[in-house]
This record gives structure tokens, sequence and C-alpha cells, in this order.
């Protein structure tokens, strides 16, 4: 699987029945959505359909790197400064991480801190 931004291979990390696949180039995370609403759960956050935001349709976005259609970006958080991307046809959800991800624990936690600070803010 290729990262949409960069076209490079994504590494896949794995363990505790997660997977969540990042780029290696620009940090960027993918999860399908019942691995992310797993995760949301898991870390006493809502799921992904009651997490609120707003669909931006004018945003520039990649392609889904699995069925290869544009994705759409969903603006939440302070002032809708946040934003991921994910894909109509499989639910699939694209996140840029803010810091170092080595391994899944981190993956996760970057995951986990996004949706908590989109969540909070979202009007
Ligand atoms: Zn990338
Ligand atoms: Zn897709």
């Amino acid at each position: 699987m290729d990262c949409p931004q960069c076209n490079v291979e994504m590494q896949e990390l794995s363990g505790d029945d997660t997977v969540i696949t990042r780029c290696p180039d620009c940090e960027c995370l993918w999860t399908d959505v019942a691995e992310l609403n797993r995760i949301l759960l898991h870390n006493n956050l809502p799921g992904l359909e009651t997490m609120g935001g707003k669909p931006n349709a004018d945003a520039a976005t990649g392609p889904c790197p699995i069925d290869n259609i544009d994705m759409i970006a969903v603006e939440g958080g302070h002032k809708h400064s946040l934003s991921f991307e994910t894909c109509e046809v499989c639910g699939g959800v694209w996140v840029e991480a803010e810091g170092e991800v080595v391994t899944l624990k981190d993956a996760v936690a970057e995951i986990v801190g996004f949706f908590k600070y989109f969540r909070n803010h979202a009007a």
C-alpha cells in the first residue's frame, strides 16, 4: 500500500490485534474505520461517527490508498484547525502525526491525541 501523498510504500505497525499503517516519509497514519473505532473506544472516546466535524468539499485531498478515489477532508478542533481525511468507500481514515511515530504505541497515542482535541473543540 503506497502513501497517497508521497507514493512511497507504507509500513505496517501491528500488535495486539491492531494494525496501523504509517508513511515513513510524511509520518501520516492510515487506519480502517473498525480499527479506529476500536482504538477510540478503548481509550474512552466516542466512535468516529459521533466525533463531529465538518466535511470540507473544497479541501485538496489525496486518493484512498485502497480504493484510489479522492478522500474527503473533515475539519474540527479549535477554529477548524484540525482535519483528517476519510474515504467514502472503505471508511478508512488518514491522519497526520504530530510527533515521531516508531512503534504501534506511538501511532495509537497520536490517533487518540488527535481525536481528543478534534472532539473537544468540535462545533
Ligand atoms: Zn507520505
Ligand atoms: Zn477507501
